[in-house]
């Protein structure tokens, strides 16, 4: 059994966008940070794991709210490629606790394309545990998130939660999780590819 693309959404930092990346570069090149690994990102809030200054920190992550696409912020390795196939079969849907819409709306823009944006509904909650009801009301069954805990709200209210493995959700659940956007492709019913001489 595979999943119809119009059943599945998507959480969009640390799953569709490589915030941790982004967050380790910035932190390196703006601010002298050399000594972070993705393995000490062990907490869903960077404050709670790494040693830097709570401003700097705070810093960072306001650049990758307001202005992703300036700071450069990178799509995750193959994302952007199931998700083109996937927008074949349904629109996308994507449901971030992202307080402000139109930056990450702008980003999204520019890595799929605009007539695939246009196709696709976003949400920004500003907070994570309202992701349930808004899951629901888009008709959507499976939601993938790298929060652990969003992920263990949402197995309590009639969704299936796909955890997006990252060094910040190891140990904390025993749901489905995926290592990477190959893994996701194959849980999904995709498109067969067009022959050359269609
Ligand atoms: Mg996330």
């Amino acid at each position: 059994m595979k999943i119809h693309p119009k059943h599945i959404g998507f959480d969009i930092d640390g799953v569709v966008a490589d915030t941790m990346e982004a967050f380790i570069r910035l932190a390196h090149e703006d601010y002298g940070i050399e000594n972070i690994t993705p393995s000490d990102i062990t907490e869903f809030l960077a404050e709670d794991c790494l040693t830097i200054d709570p401003y700097i920190i705070e810093e960072i992550f306001n650049r990758l709210l307001t202005s992703p696409l300036e700071a450069g912020l990178k799509p995750m390795a193959g994302s952007m490629v199931v998700l083109k196939k996937l927008s074949q079969k349904a629109p996308l849907t994507f449901i971030t606790a992202r307080p402000q819409k139109d930056p990450i709306a702008q980003w999204l823009e520019a890595n799929l394309g605009p007539e695939i944006f246009g196709a696709c509904r976003l949400i920004a909650t500003g907070e994570h545990d309202s992701k349930g009801e808004y899951i629901k009301n888009m008709g959507l069954k499976y939601f993938v998130d790298d929060r652990a805990q969003t992920c263990i709200l949402l197995g309590k209210q009639d969704i299936i939660p796909i955890v997006f493995s990252q060094p910040w959700n190891q140990g904390k659940h025993n749901l489905t999780s995926v290592e990477n956007w190959q893994a996701i492709h194959e849980m999904c019913q995709i498109p067969a590819e067009s022959s050359p001489s269609d």
